[in-house]
């Protein structure tokens, strides 16, 4: 039996018709909600995540603005910008988009972010409120996985999840988040032995690695929920994700594609977060 397929752009249209719909709450009140994001050199990729997100702001009736610097940007002038916006009573989230060029000390300058306009979440002082269960934000693509969890009703509480990869930004956050649901949590990272001896007792398996195809039907229990937070080029051009999708979605009971699963809740996570920043004003 083919799984369900948990629909990233249908729930991620979903979730912006409501944070349009409080965004226009907050403008006639006289706060309209703002994003500031700032990109160092000309990374294609990076050129691409930006503009989609200064579109998606503009889409729901946020104020955005997008700096474009270039590639010798000194760390110092990076810094002194983003106090700048830290000070702007119009700007209430800041995203500086990574990687940053190798003279930056990208971990300095999302310190430098004020805590409270930290929307990507990945300030320590955050990810400290997160690990103790009070965050003000919580990091867009692990916020963006619990979303369609939640849309699907899957009930959490006592479920097994195994968690394929511990980044700051997607694994580690993602564990904690299930956690705190009530799931009991495995985190696997590249040293795991017998992967897949883990993987077989996942009721929900989210797969963040960077490797592609790299989850396989042989390793999922079946009727589990498998989220496939990775995006891979293959040599053909076409987008994939770290999970063998055609196989596995014969043998899991869920299944988020890619493209069009986590990608697109994760740019809607990032305006609910920068929406929720305005709110607290
Ligand atoms: P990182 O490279 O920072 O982390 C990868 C993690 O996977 C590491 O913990 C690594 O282990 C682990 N890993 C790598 N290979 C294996 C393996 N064979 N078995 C088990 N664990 C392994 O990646 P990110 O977390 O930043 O990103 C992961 C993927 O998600 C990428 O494809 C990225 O493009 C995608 N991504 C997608 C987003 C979206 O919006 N959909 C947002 C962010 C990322 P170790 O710690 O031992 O090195």
């Amino acid at each position: 039996m083919s799984a369900k397929i948990i629909d990233g752009n249908a729930l991620a249209k979903q979730v912006r018709s409501e944070i349009a719909t409080r965004t226009s709450a907050l403008v006639a009140k006289g706060i309209k909600p703002g994003l500031a994001v700032l990109l160092v050199g000309e990374d294609p990729a990076s050129q691409v995540y930006v503009r989609n997100k200064v579109k998606a702001c503009e889409d729901v009736g946020m104020f955005s603005i997008l700096e474009r610097h270039s590639a010798d940007l000194t760390e110092a002038n990076l810094l002194k910008r983003i106090d700048e916006l830290n000070k702007d009573p119009q700007i209430h989230g800041i995203l500086v988009q990574l990687p940053l060029p190798k003279h930056i000390d990208s971990h300095r300058v999302i310190e430098a972010i004020a805590p409270e306009k930290d929307v990507d979440g990945f300030h320590v002082a955050n990810a400290g409120a997160l690990m103790i269960g009070a965050p003000l934000f919580r990091p867009c693509t692990p916020y963006g996985c619990m979303k369609m969890l939640e849309s699907i009703d899957y009930p959490i509480r006592g479920a097994r999840a195994v968690v394929i990869g511990a980044s700051n930004i997607v694994g580690k956050p993602m564990a904690m988040l299930l956690l705190q649901a009530g799931a009991t949590v495995t985190i696997c990272n590249s040293k795991t032995k017998d992967l897949t001896a883990h993987t077989k007792e996942a009721d929900i398996l989210l797969v963040a690695t960077g490797k592609p195809k790299m989850v396989t039907a042989d390793m999922v229990k079946p009727g589990a929920v498998v989220i496939d937070v990775g995006i891979n080029r293959l040599p053909d051009g076409k987008l994939c994700g770290d999970v063998d999708f055609d196989s596995v979605k014969e043998i899991a009971g869920a299944i988020t594609p890619v493209p069009g699963g986590v990608g697109p809740m994760t740019i809607t996570m990032l305006l609910l977060n920068t929406l929720e920043a305005a709110e607290r004003i």
